[in-house]
């Protein structure tokens, strides 16, 4: 490879060069971006889950093995699901998830930034 880069914003598509359309790669890179950001532990609060496989996910420090979201740890729907498991109703549950999102939400950008 040569030292002046030639590639300017394509991410984690490059290698797949012009192909495929540039709708399905730009969706590609917001999957795998999320993916492939650092993930923390929900048993031990360290930043190393990775993933196992699809929905799998396994921290690396103490070899915690959850299921998640195919491309993320932790899913809107999950957070639901989790609460509704608790006991609270599904009305509830939506209503605790939407604040929860909300408070996540910016969180979740400043990660990225
Ligand atoms: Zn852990």
């Amino acid at each position: 490879m040569k030292i002046v880069p030639k590639t300017k914003k394509v991410g984690p598509t490059r290698g797949l060069g012009t192909r495929y359309g540039a709708t399905v790669r730009k969706r590609y890179v917001k999957v795998v971006t999320e993916l492939k950001a650092p993930h923390k532990c929900p048993n031990c609060g360290f930043v190393r889950v990775h993933r196992e496989s699809v929905g799998v996910w396994k921290c690396r420090k103490c070899s915690f093995t959850f299921a998640g979201g195919a491309y993320t740890p932790l899913t809107k729907l999950g957070v639901i699901a989790r609460r509704a498991a608790k006991g609270l109703t599904a009305e509830e549950a939506t209503k605790e998830a939407a604040k929860a999102s909300a408070d996540a939400e910016p969180a979740a950008e400043e990660k990225t930034d």
